[in-house]
């Protein structure tokens, strides 16, 4: 464990071992994946932990009285645990599980949203968000009467401070909901400036991590913000499962978002009483087998340490800046000073697609398109670019392997 903690002999090929799909061939080439940031590979130990409770362990959770829901519960509810120290959140009865980071936005624009913001109350995003940060927000403004707020952000991509602050000095935000890591810049937030400023002006401050947790140790109490969104399949984990964190004294004030079982206290035709939290928004059957391998997924993140991954994930930014910035025709899109594993370009006379489809002949996955971000596109004066994101499984060669094949790429335009 030592060796893996030390990032200076972080050894990838050790890790590339882990992951099954990383040794096949695609086309005939080596599959160089550099798309985690839409979905990260899996591991064997979150393949294995699924498996081995689908064959040995597994009934519905909560209400079962018999032993095999007994255990089942236990392997579920200590997923929970897992977040929770992954995050360092308080208690564990502040993590919500849900579908992915689009269900714990959605939970916070329903509950949170019209039960506790009044109309004429404002929510304040930047511009920079994914889909999923912007529209359930419009559904909130369009349905509740709540403003919503757009911070803009530089030429380089990072968030204009001073028009953030601006616009929080009315007092009128009730909630800021913002990136803390950009899917397609890969622009890091300066979290703790976003949050002093939004609680001096009255605001609550959601981060979308979606994308921060899989590059950065996230401290929920350091940060000190009130709530914290991410999604399972991008940290190394399962589909099908994602968590709302939120501060406690929050939780217990919203009102419940889905109704159904598992969500009660006890139910009668005139009136129904919720469950503590996190159970009172955590409807239906939960994505059970999901939490177990997302426990598998924190486990091996854990052993291997946020210190190593940041670092392995720096050296491999640097080198993919440094390879592709000098290549004629190639423009990269987003400059920010703190900044993840993430890099959008764009490539003179060629659209994104094609960029792709041309890198994908070499067995190179990038993705292309708008990313779900299409405001921030509008931004840019693009419709579009190509983005290639790393993992902790990606070697300096396959982000060699695409500074060359886009060389070629560019070849066939000019
Ligand atoms: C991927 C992503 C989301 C949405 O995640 P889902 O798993 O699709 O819900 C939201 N925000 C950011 C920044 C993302 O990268």
């Amino acid at each position: 464990m030592n060796v893996m903690t030390n990032p200076a002999v972080f050894d990838v090929e050790r890790i590339r071992q882990d992951f099954p799909i990383l040794t096949q061939t695609i086309r005939g080439k080596p599959f160089v994946f550099l798309d985690s940031a839409a979905s990260a590979q899996k591991p064997r130990v979150v393949i294995d932990a699924m498996v081995h409770a689908m064959e040995t362990q597994y009934a519905n959770v909560h209400r079962g009285l018999h032993w095999m829901s007994e255990r089942t519960t236990e392997a579920y509810e200590a997923a929970r645990d897992a977040v929770a120290a992954l995050m360092n959140a308080n208690d564990r009865s502040e993590i919500v599980f849900t579908g992915n980071s689009t269900g714990a936005i959605n939970l916070l624009a329903h509950s949170y949203g019209r039960g506790i913001l009044k109309p004429g109350q404002a929510v304040l995003i930047s511009g920079m968000e994914h889909h999923s940060n912007i529209v359930p927000w419009q559904l909130l403004r369009d349905s509740h009467g709540i403003e919503l707020r757009v911070a803009p952000i530089t030429d380089a991509g990072e968030l204009d401070m001073a028009a953030y602050e601006a616009l929080l000095s009315d007092g009128k935000v009730g909630l800021v909901a913002m990136t803390h890591m950009s899917n397609v810049l890969g622009t890091v937030t300066p979290a703790d400036r976003i949050v002093r400023l939004a609680h001096a002006n009255g605001a609550k401050v959601m981060f979308d991590g979606s994308q921060a947790i899989v590059h950065r140790k996230v401290d929920v109490q350091a940060l000190d913000c009130d709530f914290y969104a991410w999604t399972g399949h991008k940290l190394y984990g399962p589909t099908g499962i994602g968590v709302l964190w939120g501060k406690r004294d929050l939780l217990e004030r919203m009102p419940p978002f889905m109704g159904g079982g598992d969500m009660i206290s006890s139910v009668t035709y005139e009136q129904s009483t919720w469950a503590a939290v996190p159970h009172k928004f955590e409807a239906g059957t939960p994505a059970i087998l999901e939490g177990i391998g997302l426990k598998a997924a924190i486990d091996y993140v854990q052993a291997i340490g946020y210190d190593a991954m940041t670092a392995h994930e720096a050296a491999l930014t640097e080198h993919a800046l440094s390879r592709l910035a000098p290549i004629e025709g190639v423009r990269i899109i987003g400059q920010a000073q703190d900044r993840g594993g993430v890099i959008s370009f764009v490539l003179d006379k060629a659209h994104a697609h094609d960029v792709a489809t041309l890198l994908d002949r070499q067995g190179i996955a990038v993705r292309a398109g708008h990313h779900c971000a299409e405001p921030l596109m509008h931004r840019f004066n693009l419709d579009s670019t190509a983005r290639a994101s790393f993992g902790i499984y990606t070697t300096l060669a396959e982000v060699d392997a695409l500074a060359d094949g886009l060389i070629r790429v560019r070849e066939f335009f000019q």
